[in-house]
């Protein structure tokens, strides 16, 4: 069987690397970019490896995706954290009972402390939603909601948060508890070396052939059996129901002539300057330069040409899809996957999984 991948990204290699080494079978990969690894790329700059779109951390619940990856390489145990910069303090995110007590009076913080703490399980996570919904809590709710949600959402989407999702206010949690990790999970990491580095082991097969500055308009899909694209789909249908939105982002990277920039690896400011947040690369490995490099992040409109980042989850956008789906249906032996094939974000860990219960199902018909 001979297979096209468009796209190098996670979801392409993964599956490049299942259908030679699995099933031996015949792979080409092509990338309009000029690298492999998709969003998850990463170089060195100087003994400074740099997340080129944007901040990248490894976590997952997931034991089969924590084994498959680590095939591949090893990884730094790093947890991550997230400081914002909010009236003055850098505290931690998600809004925890350390960021209660770095932003209020003693007095006042004490006694809203003891109230979550009346009603939630230490360590647990309510949204503000539900805080809204508690007389004694209002206060607090209507404090994260404008200091650390609001005018970073307007900044992050250009829209109001009710035009999103419902689920995406439901889901700015307030936990109960002093864990100052952004995530829970079980396993996290950074890849020692970096993601490129790991993504290249994954595809050391002489099945595997790599074509990048290779665009699909340009190339002939004749003599393939199946072909996977994971770029945009709208894209792929020339755009005849019209463009699926999405939201972009731009990185000002600089050079620091100082060994740190900041407390932390990423810190969100949520309600100054029209950046969002600021990345310093270094702490992800904790490499040690007498320099720093840090990425300033611009939420930026995207226009046709630039980086799709994230899809912006609403019905119509939705409904937009599912048309470009139907009329992918009509085709067999083309599967449009990752995170523009399917226009939905997906973490690594998530895109991961996805490609490999889509293998098991190739495997299961070959
Ligand atoms: C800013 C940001 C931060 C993130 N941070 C995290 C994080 O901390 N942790 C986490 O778990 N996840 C994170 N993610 C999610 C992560 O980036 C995705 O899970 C991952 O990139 C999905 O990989 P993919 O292969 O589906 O897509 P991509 O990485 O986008 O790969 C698709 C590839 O297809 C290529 N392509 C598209 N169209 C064509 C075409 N016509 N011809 C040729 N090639 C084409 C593109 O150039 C690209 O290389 C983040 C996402 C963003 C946007």
């Amino acid at each position: 069987m001979r297979n096209l991948i468009v796209g190098a990204g996670i979801s392409g290699l993964v599956l490049a690397e299942r259908l030679a080494n699995e099933l031996q079978e015949e792979v080409l990969i092509i990338d309009r970019r000029d690298h492999i690894g998709g969003n998850l790329y990463d170089y060195e700059d100087e003994g400074i490896l740099v997340h080129k779109y944007g901040a990248h951390i490894f976590h997952t619940d997931s034991n089969r995706v924590w084994e498959y990856l680590n095939s591949f390489c090893r990884f730094y145990p790093y947890m991550h954290e997230v400081k914002a910069f909010v009236n003055g303090y850098f505290v931690p995110v998600p809004f925890n009972l350390t960021s209660l007590s770095m932003l209020f009076p003693k007095r006042l913080s004490k006694k809203l402390e003891k109230q979550l703490l009346r009603l939630y399980d230490y360590e647990s996570k309510v949204s503000i939603l539900e805080l809204s919904k508690v007389q004694e809590l209002k206060f607090l709710s209507d404090f994260i909601y404008q200091n650390i949600f609001y005018h970073y959402t307007l900044k992050q989407w250009q829209c109001e948060p009710d035009e999103l999702d419902p689920s995406v206010m439901a889901r700015v949690p307030v936990c109960v508890g002093k864990d100052n990790r952004y995530f829970k999970d079980k396993f996290q990491g950074i890849p020692f070396g970096g993601y490129t580095s790991m993504c290249e082991k994954m595809i050391q097969n002489s099945l595997i052939e790599v074509r990048l500055n290779q665009d699909f308009k340009d190339i002939s899909t004749e003599g393939y059996d199946r072909i996977f694209y994971s770029g945009g789909i709208d894209e792929y249908f020339d755009y005849c129901y019209g463009e699926l939105p999405y939201r972009s982002l731009e990185f000002d990277i600089r050079k620091i002539q100082n060994e740190y920039f900041q407390v932390n690896s990423v810190v969100n400011y949520p309600n100054n300057y029209d950046f969002t947040r600021i990345i310093e690369y270094k702490y992800f490995l904790d490499q040690k330069t007498p320099h720093s490099i840090v990425g300033f992040e611009y939420p930026r409109k995207y226009k046709k040409g630039m980086e799709r980042f994230y899809p912006i989850p609403n019905n119509k956008n939705k409904k937009l899809y599912e048309r470009y789906l139907q009329e992918a249906s009509r085709f067999k032996n083309i599967y449009f996957i990752g995170r523009l094939g399917e226009y939905q974000y997906y973490d690594i860990d998530k895109a991961i999984l996805k490609i490999l219960e889509l293998f098991d199902i190739i495997k299961a018909r070959a």
